[in-house]
């Protein structure tokens, strides 16, 4: 007998959002619903005849029988297992299965009963949240790991977040400065005036970039350059910002160094200049020869010349255009003239070298500045009455200059930076004057030459500045 209400639990069963399967306790199915079937793509005779083993995978089956079955024995029912079950077309379909035993009353397995949810959208999203998980994890690495600081505020100015460069550059940690003010850093962000007008600029959602001053927990003043970015809530309000704290300190140096290096250039190029006006006026005024004021003229010329030449080099090194004449030349003979070029200007000189020639590869003129400058430098940095001792040597492979004088030497923390760009040791710089190019070009040239130039001093003692080349084979 079957009436409406059997029927409609019947086409429940059959049509169920969910798939039911019974197996006896052998595994042979003996109950199968429409909608598993159709899920499976199978007909419900066909599913008739497997064992519930059959619909899995191998890795399921596998799981089934040493976790599965032998749990469900023990607790009379499992919940939400994973599986996969075998289609007849496509690949397999993802499922969470649920079964519960049905016993006789002396207590034996009658049936197990099983409902077999579609899992397809849940691992879906699972997949999403997993990726979604991930990228959120990248950019935390990135976060992270970058450089710069980067924090994120409230619109009221505390720090919500801190990475780790932020840490770096301000010598405090997160967990010190989470809900603090970002004014303790970044004093030009204080509530006040142009705090205000900031926040209005980003409520707008328009980023925002200036450069300030930070302090670190030490107090120390460090050159920063800020970007400000808004992060706005669903309702187009300031929700969150984000902070990209950049230390420019090296770059603030650097323009530091410019500055001074365009005062100094000025000032280098005038002197000289004023030099040759006055007595060029001088000699136009007299109407006669004179031979001091010429030699002025001339002496003051070929000074203007070299300097000159050596910001023109500079600019070449720093292009990388530098271009070399290379021949072959007697090493010897070209520190030979270049000692002869410095002796005349009333210094004691010595030069001790071998009486055979030494060959080496290089451009005769970039060669000769090479040791000009380091000569001039011998003389710029001693006492009038000291001597200058010259020394060339060499061991077949490579040809040793040494160039020692007995000047005001120079400080041990000053050597690592000699070479740099516009670098002047400070104890002497007034002393004598100069670009601070001399012995960036030198070792520059000496580099391109294949060799090396190095320095030995001591304060008040002298230096020793030494140049190795290749010897010719
Ligand atoms: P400049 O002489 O124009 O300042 P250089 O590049 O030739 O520039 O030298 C850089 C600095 O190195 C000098 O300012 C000076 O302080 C130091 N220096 C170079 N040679 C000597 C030396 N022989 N003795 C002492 N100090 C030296």
């Amino acid at each position: 007998m079957s009436g409406p209400l059997d029927l409609g639990i019947h086409q429940l069963f059959e049509d169920a959002p969910c798939g039911f399967v019974a197996h006896a306790p052998s595994g042979s199915i003996v109950l199968v619903n429409r909608t598993l079937a159709t899920w499976l793509g199978r007909s419900k005779d066909e599913l008739l005849a497997l064992t519930f083993a059959d619909l899995l995978t191998l890795a399921g089956r596998l799981f089934y029988e040493n976790q599965y079955a032998p749990l469900l024995r023990l607790q009379g029912s499992v919940k939400d297992a994973a599986f996969e079950l075998v289609r007849s077309e496509g690949p397999a379909l993802p499922v969470l299965i649920t079964s519960t035993e049905q016993r006789e009353p002396d207590g034996s397995v009658q049936l197990v009963v099983s409902t077999v949810f579609d899992a397809t959208d849940r691992r879906r999203y699972e997949r999403e949240l997993l990726n979604a998980r991930r990228r959120a994890e990248e950019l935390a690495a990135v976060v992270t790991a970058s450089g710069d600081a980067i924090l994120l505020i409230g619109p009221n100015g505390v720090v919500r977040t801190w990475n780790a460069g932020a840490s770096r550059l301000f010598a405090r940690d997160a967990a010190e400065m989470i809900g603090r003010a970002v004014g303790e850093i970044l004093p030009a962000l204080h509530p006040g005036a142009a705090w205000t007008r900031v926040i209005e600029e980003l409520g707008a959602g328009r980023p925002h970039q200036f450069d300030t001053v930070g302090r670190a927990a030490d107090g120390a003043a460090v050159d920063v350059s800020v970007a400000l970015a808004p992060h706005l809530g669903p309702l187009n309000e300031l929700d969150a910002i984000s902070l990209i704290v950049r230390d420019v300190s090296a770059r603030r140096e650097i323009e530091r160094l410019q500055q001074e290096f365009l005062a100094m250039a000025g000032h280098e190029l005038r002197s000289p200049i004023t030099a040759i006006r006055g007595h060029a006026q001088l000699l136009i005024r007299r109407g006669a020869y004179s031979e001091s004021s010429i030699s002025t003229i001339v002496r003051q010329t070929v000074q203007l010349d070299r300097l000159v030449e050596d910001l023109l080099l500079a600019s070449q090194i720093e292009a990388q255009r530098l271009e070399l004449r290379i021949g072959s030349i007697d090493l010897i003979a070209e520190v030979h003239a270049a000692v002869d070029l410095m002796r005349s200007e009333e210094r004691s000189i010595t030069l001790a070298a071998p009486a055979a020639a030494i060959p080496v590869q290089a451009d005769r003129q970039r060669l000769g500045q090479v040791f000009a400058n380091l000569l001039t430098n011998a003389v710029k940095y001693s006492a009038a009455g000291t001597p200058i001792e010259v020394r060339v040597t060499d061991d077949g492979a490579t040809a040793r200059v040494a160039i020692t004088d007995h000047g005001s030497g120079i400080p041990a923390d000053a050597l690592p930076l000699l070479f740099d760009r516009f670098y002047r040791v400070r104890e002497t710089a007034a002393k004598a004057r100069g670009l601070g190019l001399g012995l960036y070009i030198t070792r520059r040239l000496v580099e391109a030459h294949h060799g090396t130039v190095e320095v030995e001093s001591e304060v008040g003692r002298g230096s020793s500045f030494v140049v190795t080349l290749p010897v010719a084979g």
